[in-house]
């Protein structure tokens, strides 16, 4: 299955996207997830990265793109791949569509997970990260067992950087104006998907399930 999952920051991408991983196996490729894994190791890439995304800004274009042709390369992605947060802008669009035109392959679906602004604010600044597998959770609406621990191996749960509330609007303005146009961009070539993400997140898989099902069969 090859599958972009869209949405706002915090539409719960991530959130599905391991639901996704541990039913079909896979593999997850979240550019942010890669910019954060880079500037924890102080690459090059992530300095680069890390004033973009300190301001909520995107990062270039030629950079993101880059890191992503070379992971889909990788072996692993020969059966699918799962992306997210990528592509943000139609530039990346086209780009990934080449991409994947060279490898004689192409998108099944744009699966856009929909969720209005304000539940978005409060998703966002009550959002923790497990530090060791990167695992969200929610002080209200998702929270762990155990206060400040991850459930699945006992790790630290820290806030990102950019979740507090004034680079979060900044986030949210920038990809609104941003993903509207690859929205348009997606629908003219049919394969895109609205999903309610404002349900349980059970509910919310159930949904991405029906059209997942349909691109293994
Ligand atoms: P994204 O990857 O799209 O930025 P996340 O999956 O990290 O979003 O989810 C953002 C926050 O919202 C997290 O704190 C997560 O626990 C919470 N969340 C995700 N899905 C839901 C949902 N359906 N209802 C309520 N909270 C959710
Ligand atoms: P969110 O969707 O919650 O903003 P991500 O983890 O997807 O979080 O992205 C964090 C940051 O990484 C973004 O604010 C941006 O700076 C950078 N980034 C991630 N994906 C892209 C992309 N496709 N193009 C440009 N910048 C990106």
């Amino acid at each position: 299955m090859n599958i972009v999952l869209m949405g706002l920051p915090g539409a719960g991408k991530g959130t599905q996207a391991d639901r996704i991983v541990e039913k079909y196996g896979t593999p997850h490729i979240s550019t942010g997830d890669m910019f954060r894994a880079a500037i924890q190791e102080g690459t090059e890439l992530g300095v680069k990265a890390k004033s973009f995304m300190d301001q909520g800004a995107l990062v270039p274009d030629e950079v993101t793109i880059g890191i992503v042709r070379e992971r889909l390369s990788k072996s692993d992605c020969d059966n699918g791949f799962l992306l997210d947060g990528f592509p943000r802008t139609v530039p990346q669009a086209e780009a990934l569509d080449r991409l994947l035109a060279d490898m004689g392959r192409k998108i099944e679906h744009v699966i856009n997970i929909q969720v209005e602004k304000e539940e978005l604010i409060a998703r966002l600044t009550g959002r923790r990260i497990c530090k060791v597998c990167g695992t969200s959770y929610h002080l209200l609406f998702n929270p762990p067992q155990v206060e400040g621990v991850c459930d699945k191996d006992g790790g630290e749960l820290y806030q990102r950087a950019d979740d507090n509330p004034e680079t979060v609007t900044n986030r949210l303005e920038v990809n609104m104006n941003q993903t509207a146009p690859l929205l348009a961009f997606y629908d003219s070539k049919e394969v895109l998907v609205n999903i309610d993400g404002q349900q349980d997140i059970k509910d919310v898989f159930k949904d991405l399930d029906a059209v997942l099902l349909e691109s293994v069969q």
